[in-house]
């Protein structure tokens, strides 16, 4: 998102019909099962500085603080966090809907089509490249999202990585180096050797943009050494690992994850017992992405085993253009809570404090005092509506840092 423009008045929304602040009652951490979506009925929020300053019940609003300079009433609608998407790839030339039509039509997805959107990203100016990133971070905010994660890996050379990190970095703090995004073609049947320049010469060039590494491990992609090896030295040079894994199939991609200590992995759509177990013991946060299974037709992954095995699951879009070309947190809510096996509640938490808990944050994804606020009205009595009424624009009102957007 644009730079934080905190406003310096005091807020007061009243009369909110359902507050999810993320906090249970019993430990107030909300990143536990038993916590997962806590609300408050009849709510109101004071923002003050940018930061949730009081969170209760509307009755008491006014004895919190001093006078609040605006006032809001909510008139009985629904109040969630702003929606913390963890997991994307804006910074990109081109489009594949060509691609898209033709796997409709049958053809089935392999990583391979990630090059077409490399010749593409190449070949475009910067301006051209922000110009479109900035677009998405719009379209983004208007459905909710108020903390986007952002990727590279469609330069695949170090002077266009180097560019996508830094076009990344001025709109957000979590910028990802995804060097290791796929084998590009002029390292065809060298992919030992590309390794070696995305750990060597492109990592020197990009680190000082990202906060995170992240890797493709996956067939067509990378193998689990070669990951292991881009994994360890972006954690050299400072850098936290991510790791993305068993989207096209099972791999030890998750295995590797959880020995490294990744904030996340993501995808996670063919796991095998022992990588459900691995995550439930770690505290390695399982993305799911709903818009890759929906726009690719594989299987949707199975979000019940891994939130009863005690697994932390973040939802996130992975806004690209090959794979899944939504920017919409709510759609991504609704296909969870159909396809998926989540209760709205979890979904909710999922693409609010799951996000958060993926980019390891915990600023954001809450409502509580001292608390970011980023905040989303919805047009609706309860964040049920938004996989009850999947596709309508149910997002009513934005506040991203205490400004509304
Ligand atoms: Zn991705």
């Amino acid at each position: 998102m644009s730079a934080p423009s905190t406003s310096s008045g005091i807020q007061l929304i009243t009369n909110i019909g359902e507050l999810t602040t993320n906090v249970g009652p019993s430990t107030g951490s909300g990143i536990h099962p038993e916590d997962r979506g806590g609300t408050i009925p009849d709510a109101a929020v004071l923002i003050e500085d940018g930061r949730i300053a009081w969170v209760g019940p509307s009755t008491s609003a006014g004895t919190h603080s001093r006078p609040a300079d605006e006032v809001m009433d909510a008139g009985g609608r629904a109040v969630i966090p702003g929606f913390v998407d963890s997991h994307s790839h804006l910074v990109f030339g081109g489009d594949r809907a060509a691609e898209f039509e033709a796997r409709m039509a049958g053809q089935k997805y392999a990583a391979g089509g990630i090059r077409s959107t490399v010749a593409a990203t190449r070949a475009a100016t910067d301006d051209e490249l922000r110009a479109r990133l900035r677009g998405f971070l719009d379209e983004m905010l208007a459905q909710g999202t108020t903390t986007v994660e952002i990727k590279s890996g469609y330069g695949l050379d170090v002077a266009t990585e180097e560019r996508l990190v830094r076009l990344a970095a001025e709109v957000t703090d979590e910028v990802t180096f995804l060097g290791a995004h796929v084998v590009p073609a002029e390292y065809a049947d060298r992919a030992d050797d590309y390794v070696d320049l995305v750990i060597g010469e492109m990592l020197d060039a990009c680190a000082p943009h990202a906060k995170w590494i992240d890797v493709f491990c996956e067939t067509g992609a990378f193998t689990v050494p070669q990951s292991r090896r881009v994994l360890e030295a972006g954690i050299a040079r400072g850098l936290m690992p991510r790791v993305h894994a068993s989207q096209l199939g099972p791999g030890e991609g998750v295995q590797l994850a959880v020995e490294l200590g990744a904030a996340s992995v993501d995808h996670g759509t063919y796991l095998t017992d022992d990588d459900v177990a691995a995550l439930a013991a770690s505290d390695t946060v399982l993305t799911l992405l709903p818009g890759v299974e929906f726009s690719t037709r594989q299987p949707y992954p199975d979000a019940r085993r891994l939130i009863d095995a005690g697994v932390t699951v973040a939802l996130a879009c992975d806004t690209n253009p090959g794979s899944s070309f939504t920017s919409s947190m709510p759609f991504c809510i609704a296909v969870a809570v159909r396809e998926m096996g989540m209760t709205t509640a979890e979904a909710v938490w999922a693409a609010t404090a799951g996000g958060a808990a993926a980019l390891r944050r915990d600023d954001v994804g809450v409502i509580a005092p001292g608390k970011r606020a980023d905040l989303v009205l919805l047009d609706a009595p309860t964040r049920v509506h938004l996989a009850y009424r999947p596709g309508v624009p149910l997002v009513a009102g934005v506040w991203k840092d205490g400004v509304r957007r």
